[in-house]
């Protein structure tokens, strides 16, 4: 069944309007008729079964009937990435979307090449990316911030695991612990950390620095290989629940 986010509230009887693109969507595209159910959630009322009540030159509208999924959220999981090239910033913040990653926040630092993104596109691939994988939130995609204000105003109780690729770093799996602690994952961008950059971080009491094995992964790979990681040994990869 067709899977969208939307802004509106969900609740019996409600009606909810469909924007242009979404409309479009499901009626020309999905070719979807009126009495077509189609599953809806925002992030705040948990998913639910709607039809689609109405179809045409004016737009879409449904109305939800029942709540398929009660709202619950995933781990408390940031995913920090450098500012890599577009293509692979693309498929980053799709897989961190799948693998169940909160927030997306780009970073700045010493060696990316760029310091601007088309965030709406970003927030646009979370976006399906989210209602793809069958989860009850989109992650959001924050705007591109330096390294040094990230870390001088670094949330109080939140780990940092920071994928060094410098190779003496303790594996990843033996420094995760399954302690409900809310953590960021550092990955750096194609050129790497600098050296100040390292003693940097090194040197922040919350950061955790791991490595990910005896070979330099690229970026995309790092993203999905630490993501992983995580979420088999500290996230929800071992609820007995179904989707969250
Ligand atoms: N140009 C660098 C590699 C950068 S790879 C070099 O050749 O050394 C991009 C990012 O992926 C790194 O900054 C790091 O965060 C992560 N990464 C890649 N391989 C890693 C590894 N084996 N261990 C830990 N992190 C790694």
């Amino acid at each position: 069944m067709i899977r969208l986010h939307v802004p509106d509230p969900l609740a019996a009887g409600a009606r909810v309007a469909l924007g242009a693109d979404q409309a479009r969507y499901l009626l020309t595209v999905m070719r979807q008729a009126v009495g077509a159910e189609v599953l809806l959630f925002n992030g705040r009322d948990g998913e639910w079964r709607t039809r689609l009540t109405e179809a045409g030159k004016r737009g879409a509208a449904l109305e939800p009937l029942e709540r398929t999924r009660p709202q619950d959220a995933g781990p408390d999981l940031d995913l920090l990435i450098a500012l890599v090239k577009r293509t692979r910033l693309e498929t980053i913040v799709e897989k961190a979307a799948e693998l169940g990653a909160r927030r997306v926040r780009l970073v700045i630092t010493r060696r990316t090449q760029a310091d601007h993104t088309n965030a709406a596109r970003l927030q646009a691939i979370a976006t399906e990316a989210a209602e793809q994988t069958g989860r009850l939130d989109v992650p959001q995609v924050l705007a591109p911030e330096r390294l040094d204000r990230l870390l001088d105003r670094w949330e109080e109780g939140r780990a940092l695991v920071f994928c060094d690729e410098a190779g003496d770093a303790p594996p990843m799996l033996d420094a995760v612990r399954p302690n409900g602690q809310p953590a960021a994952i550092l990955i750096g961008p194609e050129g790497g950390f600098d050296p100040a950059e390292r003693d940097q971080l090194r040197a922040q009491p919350f950061a955790i620095p791991v490595s990910l094995g005896p070979r330099i992964l690229r970026a995309d790979t790092a993203a999905i290989s630490a993501l992983t990681i995580w979420q088999a040994a500290a996230g929800d990869w071992r609820s007995a629940s179904g989707l969250s």
